[in-house]
């Protein structure tokens, strides 16, 4: 792999942290924990979005672009890391907003994500739920194409081939700090949603010939579709390196059993995983994706799938900015 051939900017200092949680650890009595920080990268209080924009808006100066188009839920992470990310370049970012999470709560429909979003004055647009959201953000870039913008269309959340080029340096990144520490690991667990970011992991590990298997915790679709929607973008990413040799369809597994009631509605085990990680580590979780992750991979310890003697990487994608999206859900008692 030599991702020096792709176009990319610079967007915060790598490597994030990766830290080992010995209170987390000894609280759960399963497997060693550690954590990489890619809540710590940065830009609009950082995220997993942030190394996919490195590529994304790469790729948009390369091409002259002024108007960065892109959509999400309306406290979509991804949407306020790219909002932030395109002021830095000069670019206008217009977003479609999507009300995917049916609900009046005065939190979720103007605080969080969405607050920031107009701090970066980022031009809102709001959808029903149910559309193709990407078909609307094509449709909206050739408007502003139409009256003669320069305008560069990134899907929701950052994931496609030139996106995952972010989980692919990322993967790097980790297996050589793990050298460094002359630390084994045994499984990377993460959140899964748009699939960028276990895609370019799956691809990246392979690159490195790392044989580390990924777990993504699947925060919106059912397995097949999730494992189907990674699997796609892994080889298409694999493809645009030039990787040699498959994506083996077994490296990509999801696991979709902490969804809950659907996207972006909190679960108990999302409750228990966020106050546990603030007051075991003092870390921030979110509600939608990290915080769903951790009490999936909370419960698959209880369960002892994941089990004292292994070593485990939880990768944080970021995402507390939507924790005051969620001021009830997380406070009731
Ligand atoms: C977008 C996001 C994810 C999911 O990453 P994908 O690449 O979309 O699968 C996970 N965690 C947080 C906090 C996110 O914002």
């Amino acid at each position: 792999m030599h991702l020096a051939r792709f176009p990319r900017v610079r967007l915060f200092p790598a490597p994030t942290p990766l830290e080992r949680l010995d209170n987390l650890t000894r609280a759960l009595g399963g497997p060693e924990i550690w954590i990489k920080r890619d809540d710590c990268t940065v830009v609009a209080t950082g995220g997993n979005k942030v190394r996919k924009l490195e590529w994304l808006l790469g790729e948009a100066k390369e091409l002259g672009a002024g108007h960065i188009v892109t959509q999400g839920a309306v406290q979509s992470n991804h949407v306020r890391q790219t909002a932030a990310a395109a002021r830095k370049f000069g670019m206008t970012c217009t977003a479609l907003l999507e009300h995917r999470v049916d609900t009046n709560d005065r939190d979720y429909l103007s605080s969080g994500n969405v607050l920031l979003d107009t701090l970066f004055g980022c031009r809102i647009e709001y959808r029903p739920s149910g559309l193709d959201m990407n078909a609307e953000a094509e449709a909206r870039g050739a408007e502003l194409r139409a009256v003669g913008e320069v305008a560069y269309v990134i899907p929701g959340g950052g994931s496609n081939a030139v996106g995952a080029l972010g989980y692919v340096s990322c993967a790097q990144e980790l297996v050589q700090q793990a050298d460094e520490l002359g630390l084994v690991i045994d499984r990377i667990v993460t959140a899964t949603g748009s699939a960028g970011t276990q895609a370019g992991l799956v691809v990246g590990l392979e690159g490195t010939n790392a044989n580390i298997p990924v777990l993504g915790i699947g925060v919106r679709l059912p397995r097949e579709r999730q494992e189907d929607n990674v699997y796609r973008l892994a080889r298409a990413t694999a493809a645009r390196i030039g990787l040699k040799g498959d994506i083996a369809r077994e490296s990509v597994v999801a696991n979709c059993d902490y969804v809950g009631a659907g996207y972006g509605i909190p679960t108990e085990g999302m409750v228990e995983a966020v106050h546990l990680l603030a007051q075991q580590e003092g870390i921030l979780l979110d509600p939608v994706y990290s915080g769903k992750a951790m009490a999936g991979m909370i419960d698959l310890i209880r369960k002892g799938v994941l089990t004292r003697g292994e070593t485990v990487v939880f990768l944080h994608t970021g995402g507390a900015a939507g924790l005051f999206g969620y001021v009830d859900a997380l406070t009731r008692s």
